[in-house]
Order: structure tokens, then sequence, then C-alpha cells
């Protein structure tokens, strides 16, 4: 067991400075407009550095420096682009344990959680498209005997990206990896709960990246995400966010006729079929692990598994087990190794996380375990902490419904298949869902039938740099992850070409 320094402290692996200034064409950059705001820690509830609130003008200066670079990124070679990628993956990877823990203090995430996952997970996303683009092909057809089409990738040019607050680090990498290996520039503007790790990321790859391809502009979403999202100077707007943000994003996009992507919300459905209590073995220790996953990141995950579906043939022992497993489940310090579960992000989410304790609790929903918000000692009592909780309930109340983005369960039964699927698929979201069963058949026809981009079946939050993760429904359009996300980053050329000698 370890228990990490805060961050300021002297054995501290993560140091911050008390202020950040933007990152644009290759330096730290002062706002036009001289403001900034306070980054806090959730850990304790206290501010530890000041970051620059940024504005139009700001944007205006980083997508300058972004479209000087542009001429000479575009041009790089797939290989040229492979290096920096791994160059990139591979100080990310001497720095490990500084990252997490800067990870962890700007979000509340555990470290065991940031040291294991998050991090390693960033890093091999940098190597996943160093190799995806020296493997990518252009495509060929044969019109007619002297006749060809070529198709080309060519990168769009400059890009924006909007990021927030629940995994900074993996979330930005999610975006700017595929995007620098398909030849852009870009302008990203991390979410105003969490800059710093970010920058503190930045900061350990500034003298890597060539100046202007990546630019960092750091503020609020109206006043500087929205600039740039609305911008005629980007070629693309990706975003991952609220519901409510991404229907803004795609407005501000059709003007400009640029492509979004957008990663959303989501409200997943974990389903237990009953044959997975015919034993007691492994395999059921495993379904009672991902029945307990919802507590993963304090349930800040787009894809929490935040509705779970069990059978009735097993539902009062699964259940029982289940809550036995959640109150293993350790909280507290997120410094500490040994801590599962941290504080959640931001004052705003804690209070937004209590209302929904409270909304269950007038729909009548009875609470297994939890339903309040988790006290603790020393200079943790400022910080942003909730007991995990399971309320059980049916799929019309609110807390089926609504993304809480918490250590929130919600939890119903079932009789038979269709109901599992009927009550899956009641909801505006699509983003993931979780199918646990014994038996094949059932796994693979209920993962079929489920309207979500990401279907686990006898697993969760499982997330390879090769698997396309995006949503269905209202949780989004385009996909994260695997190759195919290339396609998003770059735009066909064809050259239809006539090697022919005579007239046409
Ligand atoms: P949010 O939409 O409030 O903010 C996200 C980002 O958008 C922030 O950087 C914010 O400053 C910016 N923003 C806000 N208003 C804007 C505007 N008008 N114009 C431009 N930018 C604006 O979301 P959040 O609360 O930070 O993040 C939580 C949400 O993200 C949850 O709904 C969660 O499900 C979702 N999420 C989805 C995925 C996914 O891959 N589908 C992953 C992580 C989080």
């Amino acid at each position: 067991m370890t228990v990490y320094a805060q961050p300021g402290q002297a054995d501290s692996p993560a140091t911050f400075k008390s202020r950040y200034e933007h990152f644009i064409g290759g330096k730290w950059v002062a706002p036009v407009k001289g403001e900034y705001f306070e980054d806090i820690t959730p850990v304790t509830g206290k501010a530890f550095a000041e970051v620059a609130r940024g504005t139009a003008e700001d944007i205006e200066a980083a997508l300058d420096a972004a479209w000087a670079a542009a001429p000479s990124w575009n041009a790089t070679t797939p290989a040229e682009r492979a290096v920096l990628l791994n160059k990139i993956a591979d100080r990310m990877e001497e720095n490990l344990e500084a990252i997490a823990v800067a990870e962890t203090w700007d979000n509340g995430k555990p470290v065991r959680e940031t040291l294991a996952a998050d991090i390693p997970l960033a890093i091999d996303h940098f190597r996943y498209f160093a190799g995806a683009i020296r493997a990518q092909e252009g495509r060929l057809s044969q019109i007619d005997e002297d006749t060809v089409a070529y198709h080309f990738h060519e990168p769009l040019g400059v890009v924006g990206q909007i990021i927030p607050w629940n995994f900074p680090i993996l979330m930005g990498v999610w975006k700017l990896a595929p995007a620098l290996a398909a030849g852009n520039c870009v302008v990203l503007k991390p979410a105003e709960q969490t800059p710093a790790s970010i920058l503190f990321l930045i900061e350990l790859l500034e003298d890597l990246i060539p100046a202007g391809v990546v630019n960092v502009v750091n503020g609020f979403g109206a006043e500087a995400g929205k600039p740039l999202a609305s911008n005629p100077r980007i070629r693309k707007i990706a975003f991952t966010g609220e519901t409510t943000t991404g229907r803004l994003i795609m407005q501000y996009a059709s003007e400009n006729i640029i492509p979004v992507t957008l990663e959303l919300g989501g409200k997943s459905p974990n389903i237990f079929f009953d044959d997975i209590a015919q034993e007691k073995d492994a395999f059921y220790d495993k379904a009672l692990e991902g029945f307990a996953l919802f507590g993963l990141n304090q349930g800040e995950v787009c894809t929490c598994p935040s509705r779970a579906l069990v059978q009735k043939g097993m539902y009062d022992e699964f259940v029982a087990e289940g809550v036995e497993r959640v109150k293993k489940m350790v909280q507290g310090n997120p410094l500490d190794t040994n801590t599962m579960v941290g504080a959640q992000a931001s004052t705003d989410q804690l209070e937004k996380i209590l209302s929904y304790l409270d909304i269950g609790k007038q729909e009548g929903a009875k609470a297994l375990i939890g339903g309040e918000r988790m006290e603790l000692d020393g200079d943790l009592s400022g910080g942003y902490y909730v007991q995990p909780t399971i309320f059980e309930g049916d799929n019309t109340m609110r807390i089926f419904q609504e993304e809480i983005f918490g250590p929130v369960l919600s939890l119903t039964s079932f009789t038979d298949f269709d109901e599992a699927i009927s009550v899956a698929n009641d909801t505006l979201y699509g983003l993931g869902a979780g199918v646990w069963s014994r038996n094949g058949t059932t796994a693979y026809r209920a993962g079929r039938a489920i309207q979500a981009g990401r279907v686990w079946v006898n697993n969760y939050h499982n997330y390879p740099a090769h698997a396309a993760f995006g949503g269905y429904k209202s949780s989004g359009i385009g996909r994260e992850n695997h190759l195919m996300m290339l396609d998003h980053y770059q735009q066909t050329k064809n050259l239809l070409v006539s090697y022919s000698q005579n007239a046409m």
C-alpha cells in the first residue's frame, strides 16, 4: 500500500505550477483579457492553481498558431507522425506516477485507477494510432482499362476538440492521438473543472511537439468553448460532454458545415441472466464484480452501468451478495492505492448527485446501501465524497431515466429475455450496456438486440484502443478508438485519371 503525498508537499511525484497560461504556438501565453480562474481539487475542496480564463480572442490566437503550423504538419509522412506519437507515449510512460498523481489530484479519482488504467490506456492510445496510421492504405478503383480512381486520405487541416472533466487526460488523448496521426493541428479546450492535469501533461511533452501542432485554450464553455466550436476556421469539431451541450455543438457546426463527432451521456443497462447462479464459481464471482462496477470512477463514466436488471430466478441471492460486494469497496483518500472510490469531480457534481439521492427517496425507491454523502476526516472533510448507493425501483422512475453521473445504481428485476431487452432499450440513450450469461446464444441475442454502441458481454468497463466506442440514439454521433476513428479526421481525395491516349 502506498499513500502518495499531496501535490505541493515535498515528496509528491507531481508538482503543479501556481498559475497556468494557455499553450499556444509552443509557448505559454497569458490570456488576452488577463483573467484567471481557480482549479479546485475535489480531494480536499481547496484551490491549488489558477488557470487562464480564455475568450474568443485567445481562441483566435490559437487558430492563428494552428494554421501557421498546418502546412508543414499536414504534409508530414505517416512514419514521421508515428515517431512523434511513440515519443509522446514513451515520455508519458517515464512519468507515469507523476501524471497519475496529477490526474488524481485534479479529478478526485483513485490513484490505483490512474496508475493502472487512465494513464496506461492513454499511452497505449498513442502507440495504437502510431501503428494504425502507418498501416492505413488508400483505395484504387479500376473504372475501365485506362481509367483509374485513386482515393487518398488527406488531413482536414485544423480541428477543434472540447473535452469533459471525468477522464481529463484519457478523453484528451482519445481525441489528440487520432487527430495528430491523421496529420491535423489541434486547438483543444479542457473542461474548466479539471484543466491542470492536461496542462501538467503538456509541460512534460512541450519539447516534443512542433510549435502550433497542439494548442490548449482553457476556460468556460460559453466563453472559450463556443468561440472554438462555432469558429469558421476549424474544419471539424470533436466533443465529449453532456447531451444538451452536444445539441448546441451541432448547431454551431451546422453554420460552418463541418463534421461533428459527439460522445455524450448514457444510462447503461447491465443485464444479469439467472443462469449465472447455476454455480458459485469464478464466473459467478466475476458477474458480482460486474454488478459493483457502477462505482468505478465514482460513477462519473459515460458508460457507467447505472441500471442493473437482474433476472427474478436469482434476484434475492444475487442482489444480497452484490450488496456485500459493494460494502467491500474501500472509499477514502484518492491518493491511497487501497482506495477504490474517491471524490466526485466538483462541488456542482456533488450537489447534483445528492439531489438525485433525494429524488430517488421521494420516488419511493428503496436504498439497499448508501444514500448519503460520505463524511471523511482531516483535510478530506472538505472533499466531495458520496456513499456508493443502490436504489431498488422500476424503470419509470427518474433515477432510472436520467443520467446521475455518480456512484448510484438503479436496480430492478425482469422475468424473461423480452422483458429485459424492452427495459434495457427504454431510454433516450444508447452508449454502453452489459450482458452476463453462461449461455452463448442468450448473450449473443441480447447483445445484438440492445440499442447501444458498445455492449460488453461477460465483462464491463474494458476500453481497448482497437475496439470502436460510441453512441446510438442521444448518446452521440461517430466513434472513438479503433482505426475507423481516422475517418473522422480525414477527408477523401479522389483523383480520377485517364491513361488513355484516345479522345474521350
Ligand atoms: P459539459 O457538456 O457540461 O461540458 C463538456 C465540455 O463542453 C467542457 O469543456 C465545457 O466547458 C464545454 N462546453 C460547455 N458548454 C459549451 C458550449 N456552449 N459551447 C462549447 N463548449 C461548451 O459536460 P460535462 O459535465 O463536463 O461532462 C459530463 C458529460 O460528459 C456526461 O453527460 C457524460 O456522460 C459525458 N461523457 C461522455 C463520454 C462519451 O464518450 N460518450 C465520455 C465522457 C463523458
